[in-house]
């Protein structure tokens, strides 16, 4: 066995949320058999992917392992579409390599700058969650470093209680090394996509309810608009488009790109610079059907590279909840309202049908139940944390729940909403009694 990676002095980390920042001790191993001998040694350790998680859910002060150093293909079938990864890998190089050739992973979140392992982690979901469920439902296999230095396969069929702990499991069950998933065939680069303005809560519901058979949507919502425009929306659905309707099949992507180079003062972010693009983004979401790269469609945000700087020095967390199918029209109705009523509105608020869980999605921990969801971006002020309390009083009496991956201040009660988690407790005790995987996070839940 090799010996560990050298260890750097304290570092400040962050998710991308830049709330919290803790002081964290970095591992960088080159490759998983590095990995592998820190794992055993490390008292105390969380995978760190690329940092995409807005809170704390990889960072460890007392050691956080970087996982990027573990990156590469390690084979593809084009038969099957089936590919082998290394967990460091970032979506964006899969992409970079595959779609030229015709394959786009199966579901991927709304920035390519994410690990293959904080996807695994996270149980990641997309646009089109009602159609392909999550993330986890097409990994064929992982491979998991333990707390006791065994590398162990695991599958639906291998290892089934260890797969399903680790999908979704946020880091806690063990370091991923390597992760086996099937591509998907497209044909072109394109998305044929078709625009709707919703001017309200309703309405917007319905368009989801007549979009079921489009393999893509989401929708952007005002969320400081209300009265009877509560909830108005600007629903976007879309399809890969085939070669014969695309005048340039897989052509490469153009670069392009803006970086936010320094942080906006706490102030430029104020209900009126929100309500002011809010009403001008709902504007200019003009109906109607367009072929557009994939690229803007799925990651919109990516054009500019850290754009999280855009909330100022404090940092921002994000607020995803899901709320049961039942349920959602009056908790949504009940969230929006107590948002505009404090008009603490983010201008980046998504909302998302998720379809009812395929069997196949395996995660004890995986966020989605059939319903809708609500993700919400706000700077990190005492007001604003108060506000996500009130939130939380909501969610939890519709009977909803908040995504892990997006989490930085929740408290523990939160978690009852999500049933799986005894199971998840009785299978992280088997794998890791002492508890060596944890993470700010999962000690400030009592995971
Ligand atoms: C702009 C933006 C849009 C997003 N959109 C979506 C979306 O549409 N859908 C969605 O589901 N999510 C979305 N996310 C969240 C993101 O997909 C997840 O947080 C994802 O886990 C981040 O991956 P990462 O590699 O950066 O992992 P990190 O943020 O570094 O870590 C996240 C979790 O994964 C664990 N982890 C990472 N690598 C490993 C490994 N090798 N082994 C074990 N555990 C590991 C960490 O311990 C941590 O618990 C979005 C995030 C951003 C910033």
């Amino acid at each position: 066995m090799p010996a560990p990676a050298p260890i750097p002095s304290a570092t400040q980390l962050s998710g991308w949320g830049r709330f919290p920042r803790l002081a964290c001790r970095v591992i960088a191993p080159a490759d998983a058999d590095a990995a592998v001998a820190s794992a055993a040694v490390e008292p105390s350790l969380i995978a760190f992917g690329n940092g995409r998680a807005y809170g704390d859910a990889a960072l460890n002060p007392a050691a956080t392992m970087a996982m990027r150093g573990c990156a590469g293909v390690e084979a593809f079938d084009p038969e099957t579409g089936l590919l082998v990864v290394r967990a460091g890998t970032l979506l964006a190089d899969v992409i970079g390599d595959f779609l030229p050739r015709g394959w786009f992973p199966p579901v991927t979140p709304g920035t390519r700058f994410v690990t293959l392992g904080g996807m695994v982690a996270a149980d990641v979901h997309g646009k089109n969650h009602h159609r392909a469920g999550t993330f986890g439902a097409h990994v064929a296999w992982l491979d998991l470093a333990l707390a006791d230095g065994r590398v162990l396969r695991c599958s639906a069929t291998e290892n089934p209680e260890v797969f399903a702990a680790t999908c979704g499991g946020m880091g806690l069950t063990g370091i991923i090394l390597r992760v086996a998933f099937r591509m998907m065939k497209v044909e072109t680069r394109l998305i044929r996509q078709e625009t709707l303005r919703a001017p309200g809560l309703d309405a917007v519901m319905d368009l989801f309810q007549a979009s079921e058979d489009w393999t893509y949507s989401v929708a952007w919502i005002d969320c400081l608009s209300g009265g009877a425009s509560l909830g108005r929306s600007v629903l976007t659905r879309g399809e890969h488009a085939r070669a014969a309707e695309a005048p340039a099949p897989l052509a490469p992507p153009r670069a392009r790109g803006w970086r936010m180079g320094f942080d906006l003062p706490g102030f430029a972010l104020n209900r009126w610079s929100v309500r002011a693009f809010n009403a001008l983004y709902y504007r200019a979401g003009r109906p109607g059907i367009a072929l557009v790269d994939l690229q803007p469609f799925f990651y919109p945000l990516d054009a500019i590279l850290e754009w999280n700087r855009i909330y100022g020095r404090s940092g921002l967390f994000q607020y995803q909840c899901v709320l049961p199918l039942d349920a959602s029209r009056a908790g949504l109705g009940a969230l929006l309202r107590c948002i505009a009523g404090r008009g603490a509105g983010s201008f980046l608020s998504v909302l998302k049908r998720f379809g009812a869980v395929p069997a196949a999605c395996p995660g004890m921990l995986s966020f989605p139940m059939e319903g809708y969801t609500l993700a919400l971006d706000f700077r990190a002020t005492a007001a604003n944390l108060r506000l996500a309390q009130e939130l939380d009083a909501i969610v939890a009496d519709h009977g909803g729940r908040l995504y892990l991956a997006k989490d930085a201040r929740m408290a523990p009660a939160m978690m009852r909403a999500y049933p799986g988690l005894p199971r998840f407790r009785a299978a992280r005790a088997q794998l890791d009694p002492a508890g060596k995987f944890a993470s700010a996070q999962s000690r400030r839940l009592g995971l």
